[in-house]
């Protein structure tokens, strides 16, 4: 625990909750399959970045996650690497449909490199992912979400669009992720966030990250996750 303690403070983390799992070294201490392994260094990524030292192990072992750090950390390999396990130990569900992992991101940009970065982790599983976003024809997106996939990665307000239409169910969706949830604040779009988490089963496994933590998204990550583990990286603004 000492030696634990002193290896967090050498990468200047900070955790907060019970029971915290130990922070990794290598991505080979995530235990992660062989075509994950190979996905990962086909992107170049020798180690773990700080962020994804302490968060993959927490959000591997299923828990929710409060993940601060600041923009370039590596914030997306900590949720979509550990969301392609989640999505490869479900049961065979065939008959059911939707999405198994839903993230909400704050632009159409953000979404898109969320959806760039899961493309190269989930493609050797042959995982399907959509981007949903505003600027792109909703005929053509909900096509795209009727013919089905396993991760939506959506902007709140078009993903709400998209479960007005029904262009697809939350039945399945058990890996929730709130991206940059301190800008989508920022944008208004804390009502859609709200009606978004209400849609989806309360026994999913929610992760929020920011780059800032200000109180009103601590007040909404304390209602919406469960026994969190807070993560923070660094120096890190209210
Ligand atoms: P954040 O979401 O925290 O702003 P990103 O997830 O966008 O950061 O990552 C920033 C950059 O670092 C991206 O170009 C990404 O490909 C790269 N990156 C992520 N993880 C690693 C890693 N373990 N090793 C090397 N580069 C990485
Ligand atoms: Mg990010």
């Amino acid at each position: 625990e000492q030696e634990v303690a002193e290896y967090r403070k050498s990468l200047a983390i900070r955790v907060s909750g019970f029971d915290v799992p130990r922070p990794v070294k290598t991505f080979e201490d995530c235990g992660f399959a062989p075509e994950l392994m190979r996905a990962i260094a086909k992107q170049g990524y020798e180690k773990p970045t700080t962020i994804q030292c302490q968060a993959l192990p927490i959000v591997l072992s299923g828990r929710d996650i409060i993940g601060i750090a600041k923009t370039g950390s590596g914030k997306t390999a900590s949720f979509v690497l550990p969301m392609i396990v989640h999505i490869m130990d479900q049961p065979e569900l065939q008959k059911e449909e939707g999405p198994i992992g839903v993230i909400c991101a704050p632009t159409r940009e953000l979404a898109h490199q969320i959806f760039l970065e899961t493309k190269k982790f989930a493609k050797a599983y042959g995982i399907r992912a959509s981007a949903v976003y505003g600027g792109m024809s909703k005929l053509d997106q909900f096509k795209e979400l009727k013919a089905g996939c396993e991760i939506v990665i959506a902007t709140p307000g078009r993903l709400i669009d998209m479960l007005k239409m029904k262009a697809l169910t939350m039945m399945r969706a058990t890996y929730l992720v709130l991206d940059e949830a301190d800008r989508m604040f920022d944008l208004g779009f804390e009502p859609q966030i709200r009606s978004i988490v209400g849609q989806i089963r309360p026994d999913r496994q929610t992760l929020l990250f920011s780059a800032t933590m200000p109180r009103k998204v601590e007040k909404l990550a304390r209602e919406i996750l469960s026994d969190p583990v807070r993560v923070t990286v660094g120096e890190v603004g209210m």
